[in-house]
């Protein structure tokens, strides 16, 4: 069963060769190290405090290569807050310490011994049970979940007093454990798959080795799915996975239930009751009951749901922003963690990296949209969790339209059963126009100068039209090699309907090494400081300029039409 793959963090060159052996024993975990200070990380960040913070809140497990002081003020703010922990280890940074913090529950001990073992020192393991009995209880190994927490604590410092204590059921991790072990004891650790009512006496820890299967139409609410569990005498945290018919891929109401019941759904190609969808996923032997529209399955030894059928596939258009880091969303961060497959032209793909080895990277050229957007769909359709990128908004003149297009053409009910997301990223526009001042601070019109995609007529009408409806502009794609004269000919439309001062923004490569920002006029504008990686913002009748300390102008388009506005200077 997988772990989630821990990010290593780190502040400077001097921790690069213990990031690096520590790599080595996760080769999926990339190396975030602190832009300027770290050369040769495998990405790079800005801010130390918010770049934790998000790993933190995304459940990553976090192993730093700094002092554990600055780890905690970092996350402290933060740990008040209910919800899962992941496992955070500080780690000197020449590999000398390693200082398991928080995740107690998360497996941090496991992490820092693995550390530890790796780079040949003791782990600096505080937690008082795990140090007298060689095991944390409370964190039974993956395919065993804990009963209750609160009951847990008091049952470990009951026996961390002195009591004796009794295993029922099957525990193998438990064999090598330093328990008081005493077959007389009042405290037991039970494993087993049955319902049972919590006791302050005995540590109740559920094998996952139980699998519902809900058939067809007969969908059930959470109601009828506990009371099957109930009727069948098997506890809720036994449940290690919720199996359905592909066909069911879109019903909200699975997905609701396995949300709720904290299991992932899976899904199989078989029609049928539900004792059918179970001898479809799984080969090994079980023992089925209930009835054909919820059937309950218990394997002997628990279930990897990895293993079982296939899940819902996702798709999920991205936004990357203009280009640089601090200006991508967070949600967009974390979908490209999460990805398989990752799809778009080359320059993107490489923006969005770096990737994890065993992500797959599908680079193509520009013009494809539609056969990206069809390859998406097909891998998506088989189970993965697919990212199409764009840059700036995936929604302005890139893929997300394409995307749309070719599901809306498809009648593969497989495709239609993908979980399809559009995330949003900082369009070019903004992130221009934000860099002048507030250029576009009225009503403006987004325009695409390139012909390639509509007839040349319609652009001169739309142009024409803006431009004299005083609307600020702003022009994407404004010229290439290919379509050498057309912003000459946009330029000559506006300029029949706006004076020659009106201010124009000319933002080059913005978020971007080796940006540049122009403010000019439109009188002064030649097509020449233009090209395919420009962003032309051209002023309505009443935006504005004024110096900047630094000699950089502002620019802005006031709030309001009012006639008290002067004249552009
Ligand atoms: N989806 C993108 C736009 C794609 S069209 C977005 O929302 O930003 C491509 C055009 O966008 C380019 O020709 C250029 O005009 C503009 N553009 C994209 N990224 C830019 C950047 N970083 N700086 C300036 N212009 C950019």
């Amino acid at each position: 069963m997988t772990r989630p793959v821990p990010a290593i963090v780190i502040l400077g060159n001097g921790s690069l060769a213990t990031a690096r052996r520590i790599q080595q024993l996760y080769p999926d975990a990339l190396i975030h190290g602190l832009a300027e200070r770290v050369e040769g990380a495998d990405r790079v960040y800005h801010e130390f405090g918010a770049t934790l913070r998000e790993l933190y809140q995304q459940g990553t497990p976090v192993i730093a290569l700094c002092a554990a002081g600055i780890v905690i003020r970092t996350l402290a703010p933060l740990l008040l807050e209910k919800g899962a922990e992941p496992p955070v280890l500080a780690v000197a940074e020449d590999g000398s310490a390693v200082v398991p913090l928080l995740g107690g529950l998360g497996g941090v001990n496991v992490i820092a011994r693995e550390v530890a073992a790796h780079l040949d020192v003791a782990p600096a393991i505080t937690t008082s049970g795990e140090l007298r009995f060689g095991t944390c209880l409370l964190n039974p190994p993956q395919g065993y979940a804990l009963g209750d927490l609160t009951l847990g604590k008091r049952f470990v410092s009951d026996l961390l007093a002195g009591e004796t204590v009794r295993i029922e059921g099957s525990a193998p991790w438990l064999a090598d454990a330093q328990l008081p072990e005493n077959e007389q004891a009042r405290l037991t650790v039970h494993v087993g798959h049955a319902r049972r009512e919590p006791a302050a006496n005995e540590l109740l820890i559920y094998p996952r080795n139980v699998l519902v299967a809900v058939a067809g139409e007969s969908t059930p609410v959470s109601g009828a799915l506990h009371e099957a569990l109930h009727q069948a005498g098997i506890a809720v945290q036994s449940v290690a996975c919720l199996l359905a018919a592909d066909t069911e891929m879109s019903s909200s109401s699975l997905r609701e239930v396995a949300l709720e019941l904290g299991v992932p759904l899976r899904f199989v190609s078989a029609a049928g009751v539900g004792s059918e969808l179970v001898r479809q996923a799984i080969g090994q032997a079980v023992s089925i009951v209930g009835d054909d529209a919820i059937a309950i399955a218990v394997a002997e030894q628990p279930l990897d749901p990895m293993q079982i059928g296939r899940p819902r596939g996702r798709l999920a258009v991205i936004g990357l922003g203009p280009g640089a880091a601090e200006l991508m969303v967070p949600a967009v961060k974390a979908e490209l963690a999460r990805a398989n497959d990752v799809l778009g032209y080359e320059t993107y793909v490489r923006m969005a990296g770096p990737f994890r080895a065993d992500q797959v990277l599908h680079c193509t050229d520009n013009r494809e949209e539609m056969q990206r957007a069809r390859h998406a769909f097909e891998l998506a359709a088989q189970g993965r969790s697919v990212v199409v990128v764009s840059s700036g908004d995936p929604g302005v003149f890139a893929m997300a339209a394409a995307v749309l297009e070719a599901l809306h053409e498809s009648s593969d009910g497989a495709w239609h059963g993908v979980d399809l997301e559009i995330l949003p990223g900082v369009s070019a526009s903004l992130a221009t126009a934000a860099q002048a001042g507030a250029p576009l601070g009225h009503d403006f019109c987004v325009l695409s100068l390139s012909d390639n995609l509509k007839p040349w007529e319609i652009i001169e009408k739309r142009l024409d039209l803006a431009a004299q409806a005083d609307l600020a502009l702003a022009f994407y794609n404004p010229i290439s090699r290919s379509r050498p004269w057309q912003l000459g000919r946009a330029l000559e439309i506006v300029g029949q309907h706006r004076e020659p001062a009106t201010p124009v923004v000319l933002g080059r490569d913005i978020g971007r090494p080796g940006q540049t920002l122009r403010v000019t006029t439109l009188g002064q504008l030649s097509v020449d400081q233009v090209d395919m990686r420009t962003m032309v913002l051209i002023g309505s009748s009443t935006t504005r300029v004024f110096p900047r300390p630094d000699g950089q102008l502002w620019v802005y388009t006031p709030r309001s039409y009012g006639d008290k506005l002067t004249p552009i200077q």
